[in-house]
């Protein structure tokens, strides 16, 4: 019997120092395995030497192969260009910079072998600094009240999916792609394994605080629409309020004339429904903005080279 294909997609953006002992790591594990495999690297727009180290590792060893971006296109793209460009009985996504174990592929595998279409491998946050854990902890709280899917803290994009879970993704359209969420949206048999968390020993995490703060606002927008539903609630809240007061103030008014200091008040009350009003608005834009980003249906990214033959140059799934 043949033996199974396992496709490695590995997002890389800015590697240089990562390509080569990541890929000897990985494939002195997958030689212990009874799989076959290819390995399929994205460089997604680096400005260092990733692409070049990817085309001579891919002349001495067939098994790489490597799409590359004519830009940055971040790392949600990549993950997709891996997908689509796939071949494999099941495929693991894994960070190019050995801060997933390639160890765990193993564990990974046998989940697989058991049946599970999704095998996440899940971090704890040892070595994190202890703001940014206790940030995180209180956003997957947060978030999980308010969003349909669930998601985990530790449970990232390092994972093993069956060839029908990447099949299901791919049939997923949308422009605006939050892994973490369509991972969960898909559902499936899963099983979570976990490891510890290795900090970067090369190059440096791509993760401004910017970036984090869009990706926090990505989760929650991407998969509802509670927070509308949020604004309708406090708007109607709002409202209720104001008219219990005009009614009081009328009362007032009738009872003991008018009566002119209200600076407190009115000043109170501008700021108060200004705030809610434009973090209101800001909420529908973050949505109008989607909208007009999913009706001009631009590629998820662009090629600019590759050696991996299967998949159309420029890719957008319908
Ligand atoms: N990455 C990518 N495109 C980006 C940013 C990151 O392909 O725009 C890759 C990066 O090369 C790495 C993985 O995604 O393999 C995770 O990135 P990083 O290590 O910066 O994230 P962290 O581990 O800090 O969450
Ligand atoms: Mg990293």
């Amino acid at each position: 019997m043949n033996k199974p294909l396992l496709s490695v997609v590995v997002p890389s953006f800015n590697e240089e120092q990562n390509v080569e002992p990541f890929y000897f790591a990985l494939k002195e594990v997958l030689d212990q395995s009874h799989y076959r495999f290819e390995v399929i690297y994205i460089d997604d727009g680096s400005s260092d030497s990733t692409l070049s180290l990817l085309q001579r590792l891919s002349t001495w060893h067939p098994q790489v192969n490597y799409i590359s971006f004519t830009r940055n296109f971040g790392k949600e793209a990549a993950i997709l260009a891996g997908f689509q460009h796939s071949k494999g009985d099941c495929v693991i996504v894994i960070d190019a910079d050995l801060q997933h174990p390639v160890e765990m592929i193993h564990e990974l595998l046998d989940g697989y072998e058991e049946g599970y279409d999704q095998v996440i491998a899940c971090r704890n946050r040892k070595g994190d600094n202890f703001v940014k854990t206790a940030l995180s902890k209180v956003y997957y709280k947060l978030i999980n009240k308010v969003v349909d899917v669930q998601l985990e803290d530790g449970a990232g994009d390092f994972r093993l999916l069956s060839r029908r879970a990447v099949d299901a993704l791919l049939i997923l359209s949308e422009g605006n792609r939050f892994s973490k969420g369509l991972f969960s949206w898909i559902g499936f048999d899963q099983k979570v394994v976990h490891y510890e968390n290795v900090s970067r020993q090369n190059g440096e995490s791509k993760w401004s605080i910017q970036k984090l703060i869009n990706y926090g606002i990505d989760g929650i927008v991407s998969f509802n629409l509670k927070p509308l539903r949020i604004c309708f609630y406090m708007g109607g809240m709002i409202l209720l309020a104001a008219l219990a007061y005009i009614f009081v103030m009328l009362t007032q008014i009738v009872r003991t004339g008018i009566d002119v200091p209200g600076y407190f008040t009115i000043i109170s009350a501008v700021l108060f429904l200004g705030g809610i009003q434009l973090l209101s608005l800001g909420i529908i834009g973050e949505y109008i903005g989607r909208i007009y980003n999913e009706t001009k249906k631009r590629p998820h990214y662009l090629v600019k080279e590759s050696n991996a033959t299967k998949g159309k140059r420029y890719e957008r799934i319908q």
